[in-house]
């Protein structure tokens, strides 16, 4: 299923795009797509549902991002072992962890703004993972079962904040509109393996980022066992899984965004999120 979450900000409805691309109001069966709503026996009520019978939303409605009330986006740094060289920085050993607020999280069309002093904004297209189930110390092998599904996230970031500003990366990453999220949600059972997506980014129509989550240098079965060792991740939680090369802070010499530019994104089968970029 392709879930997702339309209608102005703070007031969206659950729906569902159907197989005809239409999309379907799926506020009678469930509240949000949120929380216990991504619990399996949840999403298994939803896949029964005949979609014919579900109202019809206009197809221009605002799409907001793919998951509500989410509780934590936990990120991964330098976790493709070209990007970390691109940043000047050793390929870690072990997954390096941050957090982005939920604060941050905007719809995938929604504008993106240029912080106050900002110096160094950038872009990272990566893999978001849904967690549908709590996972506390769960074991690798049995770690997807935790996952709900998969979808697009920019983990927008401040390099100049980021790195330059003391202390962690969080100052750097944690503006309003900093996490683009979606446009769907994509069920697990529609991405046969989420180790070979291929992603990209452009800005103004110039393509920076041309991956695939082949190169990930810890996987997303990893990633769920290792996080769920230092803190439980819960139903709508994302992990945001790291992004390939190509940001600005790579380029000779680096490039970054300034107000009215255009982002555009996409990972094969999650669709495409597209942003302006705005002074704050
Ligand atoms: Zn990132």
């Amino acid at each position: 299923m392709k879930l997702l979450r339309v209608g102005r900000p703070g007031q969206e409805k659950p729906a569902l795009l159907d197989r005809d691309g239409k999309l379907r109001d799926l506020s009678a069966h469930v509240q949000d797509i949120a929380g216990a709503a991504l619990l399996p026996d949840s999403l298994d009520r939803l896949r029964r549902l005949d979609t014919a019978t579900l109202p019809e939303l206009p197809a221009a409605s605002r799409v907001g991002a793919c998951v509500g009330a989410v509780g934590k986006i936990v990120c991964v740094g330098l976790n493709y072992s070209d990007h970390a060289a691109e940043s000047g920085m050793a390929v870690p050993t072990e997954p390096v962890l941050f957090l982005k607020p939920s604060s941050s999280i905007c719809g995938p069309f929604d504008d993106v703004e240029i912080p106050r002093g900002a110096e160094k904004t950038d872009w990272e297209v990566e893999l978001g993972v849904v967690i549908g189930k709590a996972a506390k110390y769960v074991p690798e092998e049995s770690a997807l079962e935790h996952v709900a599904g998969y979808c697009i996230v920019n983990d927008v970031s401040e390099r100049a904040f980021q790195l330059e500003r003391g202390g962690t990366w969080d100052k750097g990453k944690g503006h309003d509109s900093f996490a683009p999220t979606g446009p769907w949600l994509v069920t697990a059972d529609e991405v046969e393996d989420p180790q070979a997506l291929s992603m990209w980014l452009e800005v103004d129509g110039r393509r920076f980022q041309d991956g695939s989550t082949r190169t990930m240098i810890f996987g997303v079965a990893h990633l769920v066992s290792y996080i769920s060792r230092f803190m439980s991740l819960q139903p709508g939680d994302i992990i945001s899984t790291g992004t390939p090369p190509g940001v600005g802070l790579g380029q000779k010499p680096p490039l970054y965004l300034r107000a009215g530019q255009t982002m555009r994104l996409g990972i094969q089968g999650l669709g495409e999120q597209r942003q302006r970029t705005v002074a704050a």
